[in-house]
């Protein structure tokens, strides 16, 4: 027996509409290449999302910092994750892609920045 979902492909700007047939074997449907092929199964199997949020940052010109999870996390870790960082405050200077937190939600994934953050003069 087989359990169909659907999802829209998101690894180009095409955005082809896959089918999931998650039974015994899972089969996708819908695809254009094989990333598309390859991004079916993972959502079928264990759907991942990168997160992007923002960080307190003290002593730099605005008081949050845009950060992301450097990849995607599992969907049922995204409010872990979230409330990992609720109440983090880290200090200025920060330069992009500069670690914020290893290991975020005890997912093997890190946050990083997504710019610099200069000292406030
Ligand atoms: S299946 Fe291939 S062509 Fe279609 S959106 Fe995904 S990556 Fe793009």
């Amino acid at each position: 027996m087989s359990d169909d979902k659907t999802s829209l492909c998101i690894r180009c700007p095409k955005g082809c509409r896959l089918t999931l047939l998650t039974g015994e074997d899972i089969k996708i449907k819908g695809h254009q290449c094989k990333i598309g092929e390859e991004y079916g199964k993972k959502e079928a199997i264990e759907p991942e999302r990168v997160v992007p949020t923002t960080v307190k940052i003290l002593g730099a010109k605005w008081p949050r910092l845009p950060v992301r999870t450097e990849k995607g996390v599992p969907l049922d870790k995204i409010e872990e994750v979230i409330d990992e960082l609720r109440d983090l405050e880290i200090n200025a200077p920060v330069k992009k892609g500069d670690i914020i937190v290893k290991n975020v939600a005890d997912t093997s994934v890190d946050i990083i920045s997504e710019r610099d953050m200069e000292v406030k003069r």
